[in-house]
């Protein structure tokens, strides 16, 4: 399969998340590629406006912006194995920037090739991931029957939050995992989805709220002044409408009471209530064997060593929130430019992580299960 050429038919079709797109052209034109790998797929059609509990989509400033029409995502397996790997990777971009000084040197849409660099809107994010995943099972079908089962993953909706995409694919299709790689990653860096989760209702109004969303770096320096193993990520809402906070923890061993100390620090003068309403643990340690097989094998084509680094970018935290360990890596490096003009994913990165990955379930994820 030519994943290069794949990439640039991808990058010639519009899918920005914030336009009136449903990505139905390039949901089919993918079914049809995946076809031709032997391989049946199906489209998952999410309706935004109907997500259960959308409050991202309520809610969300750039999601206000975006019309809540039905749109697609595609879903694909591959072999019968006990060991449930799933591949994901994301087709939506972000919108070109018309207001922007920076000029592209090409068309966004042309998937123009100068000099071993692809450029075009979604390049490196994350157009070229699905050509990594595609480029992945097509070299290694065949051989690893009865061991792994592959799902792959491509959704829209990332670059607005996900839960169309990923979040709705996660809940809905898939009951449990053993890994999830994201190929929306970094080329240098191996990100591992291993944060836990706290909620926290937190009773008292949306300025304070606000406040502490736009206060967040603070909130979080004080948390570590008091080794507090958590960071604020975002505020979601609670179904009688109430703010609740949610914290990425590192590990479930903090005293807990430590939090409204930590609030009433922050929020001296200030009345509040805090109940905390649940804790996910982490599904995956820092010390994953996965991350450092994959960092080890990435670093025999890198000019940089690999670094394994904890969070839970983007599509990673759902997966984090079913307890399915996760990572990601992908073709993302510094000189990509990603959500700018002149978004660009070298060639050999590409080459590179289709022989890495492919190395990665082959000889690793196989022989251990
Ligand atoms: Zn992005």
């Amino acid at each position: 399969m030519d994943f290069i050429s794949l990439t640039k038919a991808l990058i010639s079709i519009p899918s920005m998340a914030t336009s009136e797109e449903s990505y139905e052209n390039i949901a089919k034109y993918l079914q049809t590629e995946i076809q031709k790998l032997g391989i049946n797929s199906r489209p998952v059609i999410t309706n935004p406006a109907k997500i259960e509990n959308p409050d991202f989509y309520n809610k969300n400033l750039i999601s206000l912006l975006t019309p809540k029409i039905p749109k697609y995502n595609v879903i694909a397996n591959y072999g019968n194995g006990s060991f449930h790997l799933i591949m994901s990777a994301h087709f939506d971009t972000v919108t070109i920037d018309k207001y922007s000084n920076q000029k592209w040197s090409y068309p966004p849409f042309a998937g123009k090739i100068n000099n071993g660099t692809l450029y075009g809107l979604g390049a490196a994010d994350n157009k070229s991931g699905i050509g990594i995943a595609l480029g992945v099972l097509d070299k290694i079908k065949g051989k690893f029957e009865g061991k792994i089962s592959i799902t792959l993953l491509f959704t829209g909706d990332e670059e607005i939050g996900g839960y169309g995409g990923i979040g709705y694919l996660l809940n809905n299709e898939i009951s449990a995992a053993d890994l999830f790689i994201s190929l929306n990653g970094s080329f240098d860096k191996i990100n591992i989805g291993c944060y836990g989760r706290l909620w926290i209702h937190f009773v008292s109004n949306q300025e304070i709220c606000a406040f502490i969303l736009s206060h967040r770096l603070e909130l979080n320096n004080i948390l570590k002044s008091h080794n507090i193993p958590l960071r604020f990520s975002h505020i979601e809402t609670s179904r009688d409408d109430s703010p609740v906070l949610v914290f990425d923890a590192l590990t479930s061993n903090f005293d807990q009471k430590l939090i409204r100390q930590v609030f009433h620090e922050f929020l001296p003068n200030i009345t509040f209530e805090l109940e905390i309403l649940g804790f996910i643990k982490p599904a995956i340690s820092s010390k994953s064997f996965y991350a450092e097989i994959l960092a080890k094998l990435a670093s025999t084509h890198s000019m940089k060593k690999q670094t394994i680094k904890i969070g839970a970018p983007s599509d990673l935290r759902f997966a984090i929130n079913k307890n399915i360990p996760s990572l990601s890596f992908g073709p993302i490096q510094s000189t990509s430019n990603v959500h700018k003009p002149n978004e660009n994913v070298k060639i050999e990165t590409i080459n590179s992580c289709v022989e890495i990955v492919s190395n990665f379930i082959l000889n690793f994820v196989y022989r251990r299960v």
